[in-house]
């Protein structure tokens, strides 16, 4: 039996991957540390493999126990502000951790991985909207690490054959109702949970990072897309990996971009509740606008997100409602 290898697979964005794989008949093993993610998650996988990606004899273990064709790897540190100050957690994480996936593969002959990559790669974007042949100069050591990453891709598909396929995320939102999955975070800094627990009345307020920026609202701008539409793009990579061998960057957004008012707007009419807002300093580091072409995805890859802002933020609000708590209750 072929399998799908997910690491990462109990965070947000691993589950989500888990859940289509499960929905499309995919055998698929996860190997998670659980540091971030929730065990509740990964429910779809056959098989939860606990262990940290740096354990080379655990992964050894788990390459030999499964026949794996392919391998999507979620499994890093996320936070932009933590990578500024600890530094050497994300290179050690985020780039050992693939780096040690990368030896299991060429050990075990598998030929063919999928990697969550990001829009930080590209720091302070020099046009919009973004693509993929732009300049990238990260502004914090978690682009960076990303960006390390990729590297060490293409000169391990240079050098032994692993084909990849790396994908820039833009802003990552929404849940799956359906799977009961969702974003749990802790702590959590995104925009979207932050103000569907603000219309929970978890939290008093919303803050608004910076009105005086040069947009027609003066907040910041970005380029929210549903996780689903996320994910169904790594199985499009995965399927453009067996067919052609060619390997490639990707971005993955949906060519719109949404201010932060508008965000807290469009949750006001969906959610039904009043969710204040507070106007509060810029947070460091954040450009005005970032904004996806997705022209090359949709070329390559098939790739065609239909998910708008309004499912986004339906989605995500049943998920906190039916979860306010996130996955312990
Ligand atoms: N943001 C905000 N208040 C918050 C969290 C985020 O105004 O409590 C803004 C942030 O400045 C950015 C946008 O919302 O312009 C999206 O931020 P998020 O952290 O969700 O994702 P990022 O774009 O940083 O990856």
């Amino acid at each position: 039996m072929k399998t799908i290898l997910v690491a990462g697979g109990a965070g947000y964005i691993g589950s989500h991957m888990v859940a289509l794989l499960a929905e499309r008949g995919i055998d698929t093993v996860v190997v998670d540390n659980l540091r971030t993610g929730h065990w509740q998650a990964a429910k779809g996988a056959r098989k939860l493999y606990v262990g940290d990606l740096r354990d080379a004899a655990f992964l050894d273990q788990v390459f030999s126990e499964n026949d794996i064709d392919g391998v999507i790897n979620f499994a890093a540190y996320s936070l932009v502000g933590e990578s500024v100050t600890n530094p050497l957690k994300y290179y050690g994480n985020n780039v050992a951790g693939s780096q040690s996936m990368l030896t299991a593969m060429k050990e075990h002959s598998v030929h063919k991985i999928v990697f969550s990559s990001t829009a930080a790669t590209y720091g302070e974007p020099e046009k919009q909207p973004i693509e993929e042949t732009d300049r990238t100069d990260p502004t914090n050591p978690y682009g960076a690490s990303k960006l390390a990453i990729e590297g060490m891709l293409k000169w391990c598909d240079n050098a032994y054959g692993i084909h990849y396929v790396a994908l820039r995320y833009f802003n990552a939102a929404g849940s799956n109702p359906d799977a009961g999955i969702g974003e749990d975070h802790d702590p959590e800094s995104h925009l979207i949970p932050l103000v569907m627990k603000t219309a929970l009345g978890q939290r008093s307020h919303i803050g608004i990072f910076g009105d005086d920026y040069p947009t027609a609202d003066g907040t910041c701008i970005r380029d929210y897309i549903h996780v689903r539409d996320l994910v169904e793009a790594h199985l499009l990579a995965l399927e453009h990996l067996e067919k052609t061998g060619e390997s490639g960057i990707f971005n993955l957004g949906s060519g719109d971009g949404y201010s932060v008012k508008e965000i807290i707007d469009t949750a006001r009419k969906i959610t039904g509740r009043p969710i204040p807002a507070v106007v509060e300093p810029r947070r460091a580091g954040d450009p005005s606008v970032l904004i996806a072409s997705n022209q090359k995805a949709a070329a390559v890859l098939g790739w065609k997100p239909t998910r708008g802002l309004e499912e986004i933020i339906s989605d995500a609000w049943a998920w906190h409602s039916s979860h306010p708590n996130g996955y312990e209750g």
